[in-house]
């Protein structure tokens, strides 16, 4: 028997580990050069508001093929070159396999397994699709009664919840269903370094604007749903980012969230795309305009996509987040 976020971290070590997940979904900066581009921009701005520290760390959480970064630095090379002479890449990633990846692409990067082993200093950290893949846990209330779910067998079941454990207090008022949880320390050790060192995080993934109960569990396997228990490392398991939850009780300014449409089109996305398609021929610039409107248009990737940024306190609102 296994808790919910222990077989989880478990599966998807496993199945990073040995898969190309990229063969099972794709993801934003697959889909368009101009998303990296547009959030390097969004570093270089942030940058600035801190006073332009010179080092300082760009990193990245799971970072797939290492397209987003590259997109970025390539950007930030061309519209923000003194940012690029003083970035330091750092690259936090499990997986052997995308890490060999990652290098062809970044070959100017430092790798780490966790957030807590980059080196001290002033961070501006990019993380797209990143939460999503952290484990959670399940806890369920029904009558009552708290209980949580563990897995036996390729099975669900429920076991009474150990609720001190949790130090949660708030989850005894709410309503009957599957609630899901996320391990805190992240945001908070994430929040301690940010506020004590400088910097900001930005987060993109998907998710609801408001907690709410609902299990969001899935699996993809050869591109396509599948029993999430079933084959523990051959399937990507992912559940949505409780974006109302995430850092809310951390040392950081919260900015966000905001629908990753209205993010991207406020950092000018569409404007870079007709700057790239005006040079291209009819066919490839029509692709790269519908790739843009794949990602922003809310009943596509626009909507349930959200940005939400961590920031040290006393920074300006990073570009994207203006109310
Ligand atoms: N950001 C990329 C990839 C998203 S897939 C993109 O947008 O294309 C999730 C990524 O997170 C993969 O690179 C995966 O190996 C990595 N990952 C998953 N769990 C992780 C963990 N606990 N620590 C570090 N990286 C992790």
């Amino acid at each position: 028997m296994e808790r919910l976020d222990h077989f989880m971290a478990r599966a998807n070590a496993a199945y990073y580990a040995t898969h190309d997940p990229f063969a099972d979904f794709t993801t934003a900066p697959e889909i368009s050069q101009a998303f990296g581009e547009v959030l390097g921009a969004w570093a270089a701005v942030v940058w600035q508001s801190m006073g332009r520290p010179d080092p300082v760390i760009l990193a990245e959480a799971g970072p797939g093929r290492g397209t987003l970064m590259a997109d970025a630095l390539r950007a930030v090379g061309r519209v923000a070159p003194e940012f690029r002479a003083a970035v330091r890449v750092h690259l936090v990633e499990t997986s052997p396999r995308l890490r060999a990846i990652q290098a062809a692409a970044v070959p100017d990067a430092a790798w780490h397994d966790s957030l807590d082993d980059l080196p001290d200093g002033p961070t501006i950290l990019l993380a797209n699709e990143f939460l999503d893949a952290l484990p959670i846990r399940q806890l369920v209330r029904r009558d009552t009664r708290w209980l949580e779910r563990f897995i036996d067998d390729g099975q669900f079941i429920e076991q009474p919840a150990d609720l001190d454990d949790l130090s949660l207090s708030r989850w005894r008022e709410r309503v009957d269903g599957i609630h899901e949880l996320r391990d805190p320390a992240l945001a908070a050790a994430l929040g301690h370094r940010l506020a004590s060192q400088g910097g900001a995080a930005l987060f993109l993934d998907y998710g609801p604007a408001a907690s709410g109960p609902g299990d969001s569990l899935q699996a993809l396997r050869d591109g396509k749903p599948t029993d999430a228990l079933a084959d523990p490392g051959k399937a990507d398991l992912t559940a949505h980012v409780d974006f109302a939850a995430f850092g809310r009780d951390s040392e950081v300014s919260i900015h966000g969230p905001v629908p990753q449409g209205v993010f991207l089109t406020r950092l000018g996305q569409f404007q870079r795309i007709d700057r790239l398609a005006r040079t291209r021929p009819w066919r490839e610039a029509s692709a790269m305009i519908e790739s843009g409107r794949r990602l922003a248009e809310p009943d596509r990737m626009g909507a349930l996509f959200k940005a939400m940024a961590l920031t040290q306190p006393g920074l300006p609102t990073p570009p994207g987040f203006e109310a």
